[in-house]
């Protein structure tokens, strides 16, 4: 097995006996990179250089005896809505595209302070609206597992790199799925941390009520590696919650004995591939011949989840997004007369197609007239989703589904119908209205596809949400299968 196809715990351990150096891990990767990308087209800017000096000075660490924290010398992609100091962070917008924000954001605070090495920037749909990377304002990202395909969003760039082995983890933000989603058609492990848990300082704002960052990994055990890196209250973000953040690996334990989990039959029902279904059921069959007790169990306001979402994301968009104006930073229009023309020009040229059908959908519930009827009651509907997650979980200990309806669907097959993409969140999107966490790990192939299983927990339940994926992990195989490329 090359470097580049390597977790960051085996890593860890050579890299600690001196066996093979932080320089040559990160250009193994880049090697790869330079090999397959032109392919998957994951990465929207490369930083090799910044990436060699902080592997050298990992380096440098190891031969004077120094421990290093367990993501030194890693190589981990970043999602581009993620703001990195002095690198372009540009949402895959036109609207942002010389963006080079003066501060990091508090994850990158936080893995640079374990030494962590950044390969890149990836693609991502624009700033985090869409299901398959297909609406970044740049290129489309392709799925390493059949290049025709894409690669789910909107962290498709992140899922893509992890998956292709140009990185050895990534990170990405999930609002409604687009950690999850990706991960399960790409064949990849991904978590949406509970709301709070991860600082939101320096992520751009999409719909802030929703938005999550959180890890893509190649197992379990990296999953809990980065979490233990990226957890934590912030003072920069309101939201963010006082918690003592435990050391997430000691989940890491090969036991489901006992554990309830429910699986919400509307998870289970219309839109769901039949082939999918197959696989899930197998992956019910093998927790149970785990000592898991799986029952069924009902969310029964489940099918609010995507028209509320569609409400409360694109209300909070159409605000977050008003800072586009092409006033202090971004895209601005040299055509225009005056001020106002400036503005218009600068976002009708900037934003894409689906950024602005957000906008629009977003600025009109939010109009006097139909804030009440649309807004608020969508704020309503959403407590009773939340309910129906509070209620599940006096009973179960995790709820299981399916990650996605369908493996990865062929690009531009669902770009010219947006209900048909926005039904790919409809399983993950009510994990974000409650603002639990979720996981979603390989649970097997649909010709040759990777499928994704979910686990949700409730709040602050990451590590049970370990527990049961690692154990899967641990007796199961699909984790180990690399895409041919
Ligand atoms: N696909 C959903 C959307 O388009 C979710 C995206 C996300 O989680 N950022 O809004």
């Amino acid at each position: 097995m090359s470097l580049n196809q390597m977790t960051a715990h085996e890593l860890h351990e050579l890299m600690m006996k001196k066996e093979v150096s932080a320089e040559e891990i990160t250009k193994a990767v880049y090697d790869r990179i330079d090999k397959v990308e032109d392919k998957v087209k994951s990465y929207i800017t490369l930083t090799r250089e910044q990436a060699l000096e902080t592997a050298r000075k990992v380096d440098e660490k190891i031969a004077a005896g120094d421990k290093v924290p367990p993501l030194a010398g890693i190589p981990i992609a970043i999602k581009d809505n993620i703001c990195t100091s002095g690198v372009k962070t540009t949402c895959a917008s036109k609207i942002l595209y010389n963006f080079v924000p003066p501060y990091n954001a508090t994850v990158m605070e936080k893995l640079n302070s374990q030494q962590a090495v950044m390969v890149g920037k990836t693609n991502m749909d624009e700033f985090a609206m869409g299901s398959s990377t297909e609406n970044s304002g740049f290129h489309v990202t392709r799925n390493p597992w059949d290049t025709e395909r894409v690669p789910g969003g909107s962290s498709g760039g992140s899922a893509a790199a992890v998956a292709a082995d140009e990185c050895i983890a990534a990170l990405g933000s999930d609002t409604g799925g687009s950690i999850r989603q990706p991960a399960a058609l790409c064949g990849v492990v991904g978590m949406k941390p509970t709301y709070g848990a991860v600082s939101r300082y320096g992520l751009v704002a999409f719909a802030s009520s929703l938005d999550q960052i959180g890890p893509f990994t190649k197992d379990v055990t990296d999953c809990a590696l980065v979490l233990n890196a990226i957890c934590g209250h912030d003072p920069m973000d309101s939201t963010s919650v006082k918690y003592s953040v435990p050391d997430y690996t000691q989940y890491l334990q090969n036991d489901v004995r006992g554990l309830k989990i429910g699986v919400p039959k509307e998870f289970m029902a219309e839109g769901l591939n039949p082939e999918v279904r197959k696989v899930v059921e197998e992956a019910i069959a093998t927790l149970s011949n785990l000592g898991a007790v799986v029952e069924e169990t009902s969310l029964p306001h489940t099918e609010y989840a995507l028209p509320v979402y569609y409400i409360i994301a694109p209300a909070e968009a159409s605000s977050n997004l008003a800072r586009y104006d092409g006033v202090r930073y971004g895209y601005r229009s040299v055509e225009a007369d005056d001020v106002v023309e400036m503005f218009m020009r600068s976002r009708s040229e900037g934003f894409g197609e689906e950024v602005k059908r957000r906008i629009m959908l977003g600025t009109y519930a939010l109009s006097a007239g139909y804030y009440d009827a649309y807004y608020n009651k969508a704020l309503k509907v959403r407590t009773l989703i939340k309910q129906d997650f509070d209620k599940a979980f006096e009973k179960y200990d995790l709820l299981l589904s399916p990650t996605a309806p369908g493996p990865a669907f062929k690009i531009g097959e669902n770009i010219d119908d947006p209900v048909q993409m926005y039904l790919q969140d409809i399983f993950t999107l009510s994990v974000n209205l409650a603002g639990i966490p979720g996981i979603s790990i390989p649970c097997g192939f649909v010709n040759g596809l990777p499928v994704g299983l979910q686990f949700m927990a409730k709040p602050f339940g990451e590590g049970t949400l370990l527990r049961a994926a690692y154990t899967f992990e641990q007796n199961t195989e699909f984790n180990r299968q690399r895409p041919a490329l």
